[in-house]
């Protein structure tokens, strides 16, 4: 039996024996804004990719997070979205656990400057995605995820767990065939450095997308993913190439799909 024909016969068994509740379903779909104006076909996929998702990956809630059947399908919604169109591959491999904190939580980071000298220090996080590791996600942020305002810290690790495929998280995650490396790079490096160049004259300046985009390569495109699913007008609006190479890359096209939406939203509270 083939790798590729087992996969499919298990996918099929799973999904045949634990069907969606359609009444969850179309609940959790109806509270996600995000989701707004996918056809019926794309609604039963990603709904597909939830069922498999949350038999894959194990949700560990710690005390204090309230994980109910709503919940846990809302967290998957979000996190397959971006998996909607890309071609049947196990994208999220290499982890099994999803850590749910109650809180932001401080992480400990070390870094090792040019001259040698080793940084410590504490770090306040909402989540973090570790190589071959689990993704740890504070509750406060994925309960304010899913709606059009930029911010969605479901896919922003997510984004970082794409850009590991390859290695470390450096903005650069597996390509497509049908794309090239050097618009990519061509893309995010020209947006990254007017970003920080930006920054650099004004640290307070009110930047088109979140300036946390501006910390490396990697937190550009996990920030950048974002704003393509939650706010892609932005996104578009400041970085048109970088929204082309994200549209090559997810194989989707939210704009169109969310225009109405956003069309409708105070550009200062969007
Ligand atoms: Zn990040």
């Amino acid at each position: 039996m083939s790798a590729v024909f087992f996969r499919n016969w298990r996918r099929r068994r799973l999904l045949a024996r634990h069907p969606l509740d359609p009444q969850l379903w179309a609940a959790v779909c109806a509270g996600l804004p995000i989701l707004a104006g996918l056809d019926d076909a794309e609604h039963q996929r990603l709904g597909e990719l939830c069922l498999l998702f949350l038999h894959d990956k194990h949700l560990s809630a710690l005390p204090g997070v309230e994980l109910d059947d709503p919940a846990r399908l809302r967290l998957a919604a979000q996190a397959c979205l971006p998996l909607l169109h890309l071609p049947d591959l196990d994208w999220y491999q290499g982890f099994h656990q999803l850590l749910l904190y109650p809180e932001d939580f401080v992480s400990p980071q070390r870094h090792r400057d040019e001259a040698g000298i080793e940084h410590v220090w504490d770090d306040e996080r909402s989540g973090e995605a570790w190589q071959q590791g689990p993704v740890i996600l504070a509750w406060p942020g994925v309960q304010a995820s899913g709606t059009l305002d930029g911010y969605n810290l479901v896919i922003h690790e997510l984004a970082h767990k794409l850009d590991m495929l390859n290695g470390d998280a450096n903005g650069l995650p597996p390509l497509h065939a049908d794309m090239r490396l050097s618009d990519w790079t061509q893309a995010m490096q020209v947006a990254f450095d007017a970003l920080n160049a930006e920054l650099d004259g004004d640290p307070d300046a009110e930047t088109a997308i979140d300036p946390y985009a501006a910390e490396s390569p990697g937190e550009f495109f996990a920030v950048a993913s974002e704003y393509f699913f939650s706010a892609p007008d932005l996104l578009h609006a400041a970085f048109p190439a970088v929204y082309a190479q994200l549209q090559a890359f997810y194989r989707q096209n939210p704009l169109p799909r969310l225009a109405p939406l956003t069309a409708a939203l105070p550009a200062a509270a969007h």
